[in-house]
């Protein structure tokens, strides 16, 4: 459905609460249209202007330096005009009088309203969380204390086998190896690794390489406590099974969940995140969500690719653009551990209806699994080489018939797109061939 949201009044002024991902390319969005509101304001918590969050992981693992994560500077937004607060936290929003108010006490404002106020790290309902030298792994401060830790301490526990938590395990050895070495434990609740996005050949295949290089994985650990030392500070986490790993530095990292608290006090209406409409706009038509706060159509979000489509719908929206509204479409997955190339969408495991194929090759250390049901492609797990992920993505995405090049499917994407070119030259309905 498309839609048309007057254009904004030259005194219209636009806060944006969050200059994370998502508010920040919003800003550059609305810029690349004539039509945005005048006034553009962003308050963001953090000191630091927006970065590119995804590589904190790279920084950990010290293969980036703080300078290559950096989207803009501080002066650039001046310059655009905008006003850039940071360092101040939006505590709450009267929507009557259309004001918010900062922990600084500033107030300001507002003709309307986004909030990008991303997530938070989920927490386990473990008792001694709050101890020193437990830590979440969300943001610049958050990436530095870890990269101290891994240079100084000796062993860490990281709780979550999801992609964060394997990212942060993995960063926390590389950084730590050139040092003292620090031993890192890796718990995982599920019987493996990435249990959202692999099977379970790719999981271990995962594993097995992870351990190669000096990780400890736990799959299927449940977490009991955590252990003080006489200082109070962490030193050791203790399964289920009586296990008890030494830990100086405790890494959570379970999930998130979304920051969706000032929108609840706000008294928007809020589920597990903000809840939009399709062009993210709240409960209250004068305030939008987007980013890893809101929730549209009982989703929530952790991965950039579907921001960034939401992105270019609000941007046209409060530029009074015609515009078709979000729609929810699949993602798919890649890790980012150097060494390591991973590629998967849709489900895990076969369901009824599934036909599987699949191609090892143990001494290249490729593995491809493929899920079609009536000879469309549903899901894909690639490990080695994934350069045909984006390939296979997109048949899926376009619900593309493959029964034509079903024989060259697990060859790759210069295969199989060879197969289905000769088939389509060779359909009655081809105009080359009712040429010919
Ligand atoms: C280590 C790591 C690696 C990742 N890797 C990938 C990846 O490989 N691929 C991928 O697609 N995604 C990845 N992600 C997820 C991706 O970074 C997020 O999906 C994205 O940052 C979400 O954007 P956002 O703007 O919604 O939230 P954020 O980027 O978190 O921004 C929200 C901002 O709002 C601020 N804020 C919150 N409340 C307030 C308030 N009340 N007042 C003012 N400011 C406030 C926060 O401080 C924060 O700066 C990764 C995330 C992490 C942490």
């Amino acid at each position: 459905m498309r839609q048309r949201h007057p254009a904004a009044t030259s005194s219209e002024h636009l806060v944006i609460v969050g200059n994370g991902m998502a508010g920040h390319r919003l800003v550059e969005a609305l810029l690349a249209r004539p039509e945005r509101p005048a006034r553009i304001t962003v308050i963001g918590a953090e000191t630091a202007p927006a970065y590119n969050r995804i590589l904190l992981s790279p920084l950990l693992a010290g293969e980036l330096q703080h300078d290559a994560l950096a989207l803009r500077c501080a002066e650039w937004y001046a310059e655009q005009g905008i006003e850039l607060v940071l360092g101040e936290q939006v505590e709450s929003i009267d929507r009557s009088a259309r004001r918010l108010t900062t922990d600084a006490g500033r107030e300001l404002d507002y003709d309307r309203l986004v909030l990008a106020t991303g997530s938070t790290p989920a927490r386990p309902p473990v008792p001694e969380l709050e101890l020193p030298g437990v830590q979440v792994f969300r943001d610049l401060h958050d990436a530095d204390a870890l990269a101290r830790a891994a240079e100084t301490g000796s062993n860490a526990v990281v709780i979550g086998g999801g992609l964060l938590g394997l990212e942060a395990a993995e960063g926390l050895r590389k950084r730590g190896q050139d040092k003292r070495g620090m031993q890192v434990s890796l718990l995982q609740r599920d019987d493996r690794l990435m249990n959202r996005q692999l099977d379970l050949t790719a999981a271990r295949l995962l594993e097995s390489e992870l351990r190669g290089r000096g990780l400890d994985i736990h799959t299927d650990a449940q977490l009991e406590r955590l252990e003080a030392d006489a200082e109070g500070q962490v030193c050791a986490a203790l399964l289920a099974d009586g296990t008890r790993l030494a830990a100086d530095c405790v890494v959570v990292a379970i999930g998130i969940v979304p920051q969706a608290e000032l929108g609840r006090v706000a008294g928007l209406e809020v589920n597990r995140g903000i809840v939009v409409d399709q062009w993210l706009t709240t409960s209250d038509p004068a305030i939008h969500a987007l980013g890893e706060c809101c929730e549209f159509e009982g989703h929530t979000f952790g991965l950039v690719e579907p921001i960034w489509r939401q992105v270019e719908v609000l941007a046209a929206h409060l530029s009074g653009e015609t515009v078709d509204g979000y729609v929810e479409q699949p993602t798919a997955t890649k890790l980012k551990v150097s060494g390591v190339s991973l590629y998967a969408f849709g489900p895990t495991d076969p369901e009824p209806g599934h036909e599987v194929l699949s191609y090892r090759d143990p001494q290249q250390g490729d593995y491809r699994r493929l899920l079609l049901r009536d000879g469309r492609l549903e899901g894909a797990v690639l490990y080695g080489d994934t350069a045909s992920g984006p390939w296979y993505f997109e048949q899926a995405l376009a619900e593309r018939d493959l029964s034509a090049c079903r024989a060259a499917l697990l060859l790759g994407a210069a295969d199989a797109q060879a197969l289905l070119d000769d088939a389509s030259n060779e359909s009655p309905q081809h105009p080359a061939k009712e040429a010919a």
